[in-house]
Formats: structure tokens, C-alpha cells, sequence
């Protein structure tokens, strides 16, 4: 009976991707298979230098950086994003996740980080939202790598309003102190791979770095789902 339900609902309301609004087939989830191998993926695993640790010189001292995408404008990938991010469609960062823990299971680099830890929202912004979608990244890719996710080890204190309108210094002071460790025993002496969604300025990122370095943690890696293409 409920196979039947599910397949009525299917036919009267055919489930699209969140890319492209093509339909999807039998076996796809959320993103078609069009798509997925149609997101530009980079070769940051590949190469200790690369987009990502060129990104923090200066801002915050990273062991490895990754990044799964390039985010160009206009494209489907930042239409499957943005429904990851406003459109209670979090799975999608799930889905992105796991498909990049099996692709960083095979760098070496992996080998020396002991836990996963996501970029907090302020709990304000979570009750908006309903849930944190670099959550969902941050457990797909602990479920493809099988490393420990830490929740909860790290908090917002600060609620910073919209990024957007200030310029690249001011987004950075604007998020000074902006994290605390909720448990630094946790971080004592780890590699702690933190886990965002969209690298814009970066300046979350390095403001979080710093704190879980503060904390005691006694190394820094960051992988995201994409970078913002300059
Ligand atoms: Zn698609």
C-alpha cells in the first residue's frame, strides 16, 4: 500500500533535480546524474598548494584545504546550493558529503585528521532556518571517510547580520570572535578537518580556525562544497 501511495504521489507530482527541474529517473536522488557529472569538481585533494590554502595565506593557518566544486553564476550547481541552503532541501548536502568523502578516501592527506567539525549557525539563525546545512555535509562526509563527527564542540556566539553589504575588512573584524569552544577537552592535540558549505571571503572559516586552534586543537584542515569562481 504504501509502495502504491509513494508511486501515485511520484506520477502526480514527478520529482525533479534540484539543478536542472529535469525530471528524475529511477535510482536518482535530488541531483540527476546529468548534473552530478556536470558539476565542476577541482583538484585540491590532488595537491598540497592549491585554491584553497593560497585562499587562508595571510588569514589563518591551514594544514590541507579542499574543495569539491567551482561555484560559477548562473550555473545548476548554485541552483542545487541555494535549495540546499533556502529551500529545506539540507539531503542535498548529505548527497554532496559522501560523494566527496569517497573521493578524499584516497589522498593521503586524509590519513592524519582525527575528527569533523562543521561551521555552527548562531542557534537565532538555526531557528530560522530549522537546520544547518554544513551539518549535513559535515556527516556525509563522515560517513564516507568514516572519521568521528564532533557536534556541538564549537558555538556561535555572535549574531552577525547579512555578510553581503560590508567589504572584505570589514566582514573580517566583523566576525572576530565570533566562535567559542563549548568542549576543548574534544579538540586537545587533534587534526580537526572543519567542514563548511560555500567558500565566499572566507573569513568564517578563519575566524572558526583560530578558535579551535585556541582551544588546544593542534591542527586546522577546511574542506567545502565549492568556492566561489572569481
Ligand atoms: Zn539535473
Amino acid at each position: 500500500m504504501q509502495a502504491f501511495i509513494a508511486g501515485l504521489l511520484d506520477l502526480l507530482f514527478p520529482p525533479i533535480c534540484v539543478g536542472c527541474n529535469d525530471r528524475l529517473v529511477q535510482g536518482e536522488t535530488l541531483i540527476c546524474t546529468v548534473c552530478f557529472n556536470g558539476f565542476p569538481e577541482t583538484d585540491s585533494h590532488k595537491l598540497i598548494d592549491n585554491v584553497i590554502t593560497h585562499h587562508f595565506i595571510g588569514k589563518a593557518s591551514i594544514t590541507y584545504g579542499f574543495t569539491l566544486y567551482r561555484l560559477r553564476k548562473k550555473s545548476h550547481l548554485e541552483q542545487a546550493l541555494f535549495a540546499m541552503k533556502y529551500k529545506n532541501q539540507p539531503k542535498i548536502g548529505y548527497i554532496l558529503g559522501q560523494h566527496y568523502g569517497n573521493i578524499l578516501d584516497e589522498t593521503p592527506m586524509i590519513n592524519s585528521i582525527n575528527a569533523i567539525v562543521a561551521v555552527p549557525l548562531h542557534p537565532k539563525r538555526f531557528k530560522e532556518r530549522g537546520y544547518n546545512q554544513s551539518d549535513f555535509f559535515a556527516k556525509g562526509l563522515s560517513d564516507g571517510l568514516h572519521i568521528p563527527l564532533y557536534e556541538g564542540c564549537i558555538e556561535r556566539t555572535r549574531y552577525t547580520l547579512s555578510q553581503t553589504t560590508k567589504n572584505k575588512s570589514e566582514r573580517i573584524i566583523n566576525l572576530q570572535g565570533a566562535f567559542k569552544a563549548k568542549q576543548p577537552d574534544l579538540l586537545i592535540d587533534k587534526h580537526i578537518l572543519l567542514v563548511d558549505d560555500i567558500l565566499t571571503t572566507g573569513a568564517t572559516l578563519a575566524s572558526c580556525t583560530h578558535t579551535l586552534l585556541a582551544a588546544g586543537a593542534e591542527q586546522v584542515s577546511i574542506a567545502t562544497i565549492a568556492i566561489v569562481e572569481s
